[in-house]
């Protein structure tokens, strides 16, 4: 008789092609002090990932690279680490992902030798086309290393036939897609991109003589370098000879920024479009109680991200701003738990009712967003749990009903609530008494556009249009990463 052999399910599980990262990237040219630099920059962007951090320099002759998991602060804190990282360019990455591929060989800088020379590449957003363009080379006969697509942008690069460097990686970003913001490093040479239509964030700072490229301004705060300008969409900047130089390789096109940086993703002190998140997430707190006008004791904020709009709120109807949830700093952000299960502990590991505040009182809860519905669920029991008397939730932003595909982890259709459910339904799910998101509309005005203008929309805003400005070709595909699922799966063992 024939012997069946039963393989188990598991091993053989394909690697989800849908890996997205946020990330935070750094780079400083011409300093001494590089690597000090970039971990003080990388610990600023902290926010943007915690999974794992890397550094990588250059020293004249030689790269050097340091890849770790966690923190920056826990990693890059000792002298004799930096001092393993000599030389004056540096570039630097912090590193968030989502299921499953929590490797070393997934932490960034990449690096690469090319015919050109040696190159390091920190990569922010999240690109829609890379399975295709993976699966093509693959095919021609690369090699990958990593189940991260920002290998994809190092093989094309490496991979071109053109002599210059800056000319490699041009050739590279016209067949990549998606939201990318690129912080480089070849020999003396820092190389800063971002995306066509600027959906991920890159700015420029100067400190001394030395240029600084960081996805947000607080990066340039914590070393001192003073604010430049943003890299422009579209835009490739270098820094050759300590010259800031740029190629506007791409046809002109309107920039339109992701709005999530607005709304959740920014460090509040972080400046967007010459304002602070923290002013235009105020601002859309304010626009939030011009469409409620609602009677109640007390605004209290999800805390972190739902404070600035609730003090907008609350300060536009005249309505005492309490802190009636207070917020356990220790823990890392929700959504940085991949599992559903650990996801909604988080958020009693991370917040606390403070009872004398809120027993007795009709409530106004404030977040910044809803996307499962995890935190308002648990919050609003919470709230209630304390002796809240009313609890009417007012979320800062539109109900989100699209996934992303640009490099910030919203999930699949599936998991958005306000995709499945009505507001009836979403408002008995999370318990609250009344439950009211901020209008699309509302968004524009906080930000002073409007949407009668010619260039409407000025913001990459699919989240709640389903209107998105780059195709998501590899979800549109049957495309898997097949060659890579026994590897993940063997390392993941
Ligand atoms: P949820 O609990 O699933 O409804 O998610 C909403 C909460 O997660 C809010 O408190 C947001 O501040 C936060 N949040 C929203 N989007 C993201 C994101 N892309 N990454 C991490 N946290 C997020």
């Amino acid at each position: 008789m024939k012997k069946t052999i039963k393989i188990p399910k598991k091993k053989f599980k394909i690697y989800n092609p849908k890996l997205k990262e946020e990330c935070g990237v750094f780079g400083v040219s011409n300093n001494k002090d590089s690597a000090a630099l970039t971990a003080l920059g990388l610990h600023a962007l902290q926010h943007r990932g915690q999974e794992g951090c890397g550094i990588v320099t250059f020293d004249g002759k030689k790269y050097y690279s340091e890849k770790r998991f966690g923190l920056v602060g826990d990693n890059f804190n000792k002298e004799k680490v930096l001092n393993s990282l000599p030389g004056d360019y540096a570039i630097g990455h912090n590193r968030y992902s989502t299921t499953g591929e929590n490797t070393l060989r997934n932490i960034q800088p990449f690096f690469a030798d090319t015919n050109a020379g040696g190159i390091g590449v920190a990569h922010n957003g999240n690109l829609t086309n890379s399975i295709t363009l993976r699966n093509r080379l693959v095919q021609d006969g690369a090699i990958f290393h990593t189940t991260s697509d920002t290998e994809t942008i190092v093989q094309l690069i490496a991979k071109s036939k053109r002599n210059k460097t800056i000319d490699k990686v041009i050739d590279a970003i016209f067949q990549i897609q998606g939201g990318y913001a690129l912080v480089m490093l070849t020999q003396n040479t820092l190389i800063g991109v971002r995306d066509p239509h600027g959906i991920r964030p890159l700015v420029i700072g100067k400190i001394k003589d030395s240029y600084v490229f960081a996805s947000e301004t607080c990066a340039l705060d914590i070393i001192g370098a003073k604010y430049i300008r943003d890299v422009e969409n579209g835009e490739v900047v270098y820094i050759e000879n300590n010259e800031l130089k740029s190629i506007k390789p791409f046809p002109a096109r309107k920039v339109r920024p992701c709005v999530f940086e607005y709304i959740y993703f920014a460090r509040p002190d972080s400046l967007l479009n010459g304002k602070s998140a923290y002013e235009h997430r105020k601002q859309f707190g304010i626009e939030l109680a011009k469409e409620n006008k609602i009677k109640a004791d007390i605004v209290v904020p999800v805390p972190d991200s739902g404070n600035a709009a609730a003090l907008g709120f609350a300060q536009h109807l005249g309505i005492n701003f309490e802190l009636g949830l207070i917020r356990n700093h220790y823990v890392g952000r929700t959504f940085i738990e991949p599992s559903q299960k650990i996801r909604s502990l988080g958020v009693k590991l991370k917040l606390n009712a403070n009872q004398s505040t809120i027993k007795d009182k009709i409530i106004i809860l404030i977040d910044d967003s809803l996307v499962r519905g995890t935190t308002s669920h648990k919050i609003v029991k919470m709230l209630y749990d304390a002796g809240a008397k009313e609890v009417h939730v007012k979320i800062a932003c539109p109900e989100i009903r699209f996934p992303d595909f640009y490099g910030v982890d919203t999930p699949t259709k599936k998991e958005l609530l306000a995709a499945n459910k009505t507001n009836d339904e979403i408002c008995e799910y999370i318990g609250a008494k009344s439950l009211d998101f901020l209008s699309l509309e509302g968004v524009y005005r906080a930000m002073g556009f409007n949407k009668r203008d010619n260039n409407y929309p000025q913001l990459t805003d699919h989240y709640f249009t389903g209107e998105y400005p780059v195709k998501p070709i590899d979800e549109l595909g049957d495309d898997k990463i097949t060659q890579l699922s026994l590897l993940s799966t063997a390392s993941n063992n």
